[in-house]
């Protein structure tokens, strides 16, 4: 088994485009016969790093790894060059491919290829080196098989039927898991696959409607500036819209209030994943989210916040830090097991004995099975000794109406051990707008006194990774610095 398989599934549905990018479009097998000509060049290679955004050239390079026998390794472009050429580093003669590279691979004069060499076939090959965020240390290279990522585009299908002339927006970046795991479940089912070379929310919309996109995926940083571009209350006018995912970093409630009234007609999907385990491993269906926009059972209300059930195929529980199962209904750390879980990082693997991923996430299965997300467990603040999630405060900092943008860290203090700190961005266009006596008043009236942020500061944007994900740690060592809380809110 080779993922090139969904390729190939791609290929046998006949001479439709299969992926699109502007003006140009690419049939399956014309993707197939160009990725024979690049792995004639790939062949032998250890690695082939693939730096660049979403092309037309993306499934060229990744299916021409998969015949060649060779990793391929998507890096984040807009890494600074000191950290780049540390990944690149740890890759010798590896092929590299950059921006000028990407019309060379879909370029077919020359030589045909010598002839049909055939993909190795050996599932346990690694397909893909994936690194991941690096929002809780240096990006860590997770390594994926083939088994692992094929097991993921199987335990997806019942969520992924596709009619003929579906189109999926895929936004996200070529070197996220979401990214190359809808290429792939997207080129199985059947569906073309539309690029964004890079996002805005105009030209997202735009893409929507000229493309006829049935099916979208975002992270929610994405989402929140689609609902910001749309005017109050209207919605987004694409009736062809059937399915909108959203996932690889929490929602805020409110954003995902505001889209699903601007897509009435989208089934909404909330994926939780991480890069070691092949993306989702737990989604909320389009049912849970209407229901819970319509609910007046607080229940039923506050699944907007759970990220859904597991996937078929994936088992999740939730264990105590000294390995014993949490009762239900408690906090506790979140493993994970399964065919498409790596958990697997260069020669090195984290799964226990009997396979059970340790994902660093806290969350909470309620008694339906639905499990909630609390945020990294090394994110968690211990401020008096009570641990202190920061998601819940910064979702009621988002309700706040002066309240764009919302992080919670703890910082060093001599009293209670760490302090609450809240770094806001203020939606008034340019300004601070709102007192932090008022902010902290409005977490005080919705929390318990001991979660309402010791200070709170304004800033003009907050540090976040190119997928929009928080650098949590980048805030709390600029803010370590500063002494009393005092300093902190001048
Ligand atoms: P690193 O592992 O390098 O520190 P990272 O944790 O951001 O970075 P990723 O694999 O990109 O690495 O992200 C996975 C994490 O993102 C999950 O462990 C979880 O904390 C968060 N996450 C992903 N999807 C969701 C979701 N739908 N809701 C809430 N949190 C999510």
């Amino acid at each position: 088994m080779n993922i090139l398989m969904t390729l190939e599934m791609a290929a046998s549905a006949g001479e439709r485009p299969a992926v699109t990018l502007d003006d140009r479009s690419l049939s399956a097998a014309r993707i197939l016969a160009l990725a024979r000509r690049a792995a004639e060049r790939f062949r032998g290679a250890p690695a082939v790093l693939y730096r660049a955004p979403n092309h037309l050239a993306y499934p060229v390079a990744l299916f021409g790894c998969a015949l060649a026998g060779v990793p391929f390794v998507p890096l984040n472009y807009r890494l600074g060059a000191d950290q780049l050429a540390g990944i690149e580093g740890r890759h010798p003669g590896a092929v590299r491919i950059g921006p000028d590279d990407l019309e060379g691979l879909l370029d077919a004069t020359g030589e045909p290829p010598a002839g049909d060499v055939p993909a190795p076939w050996d599932q346990d090959a690694v397909a893909v080196i994936l690194y991941t965020s690096g929002t809780t240390a240096a990006p860590k290279a997770a390594l994926l098989r083939h088994r692992h990522l094929l097991a993921y585009v199987l335990n997806t299908l019942e969520f992924n039927s596709a009619a003929d002339g579906d189109a999926a927006l895929v936004a996200v970046p070529p070197y996220h898991i979401a990214g190359l795991t809808n290429l792939m479940s997207n080129l199985y089912t059947g569906r073309r696959v539309v690029y964004l070379p890079a996002f805005s929310a105009g030209e997202w919309l735009a893409a929507l409607r000229r493309e006829k996109v049935t099916h979208a995926m975002l992270v929610p940083t994405m989402l929140a500036r689609i609902v910001e571009e749309l005017p109050a209350g209207e919605g987004a006018g694409v009736p062809t819209l059937r399915s909108l995912a959203y996932g690889g970093a929490r929602a805020p409630r409110t954003v995902v209030e505001k889209a699903l009234r601007a897509f009435p007609d989208a089934g909404f999907v909330n994926a939780y994943g991480l890069t070691e385990t092949s993306s989702s491993i737990a989604v909320l269906g389009p049912q849970d989210h209407r229901a819970a926009l319509a609910a007046d059972d607080p229940v039923v209300r506050d699944r907007l916040t759970s990220v859904g059930r597991p996937l078929p195929g994936v088992e999740i529980e939730l264990r105590t830090v000294d390995g014993e199962l949490c009762p239900q209904g408690s906090t506790g750390l979140v493993h994970v097991r399964g065919e498409q879980i790596s958990g697997e990082y260069s020669g090195r693997s984290v799964l226990d004995a009997d396979g059970w991923f340790p994902t660093g996430d806290l969350g909470r299965l309620d008694a339906d099975g639905y499990l909630y997300v609390e945020g990294r467990a090394d994110d968690t603040i211990i401020r008096g000794g009570e641990n202190i999630a920061p998601a819940e405060i910064e979702d009621v900092l988002l309700e706040h109406p002066g309240v764009r943008e919302a992080v919670v860290i703890g910082v060093p203090d001599e009293e209670w051990g760490q302090r609450i700190v809240a770094v806001l961005v203020s939606s008034a266009e340019g300004g601070e707008g709102v007192e932090p006596d008022e902010i902290r008043q409005w977490v005080r009236k919705r929390l318990r006194t001991s979660k309402t942020p010791d200070t709170v500061v304004f800033r003009a944007d907050l540090p976040r990774t190119g997928t929009g994900k928080l650098l949590r740690r980048t805030l709390i060592a600029e803010l370590a610095e500063l002494a009393t809380p005092a300093e902190l809110d001048n």
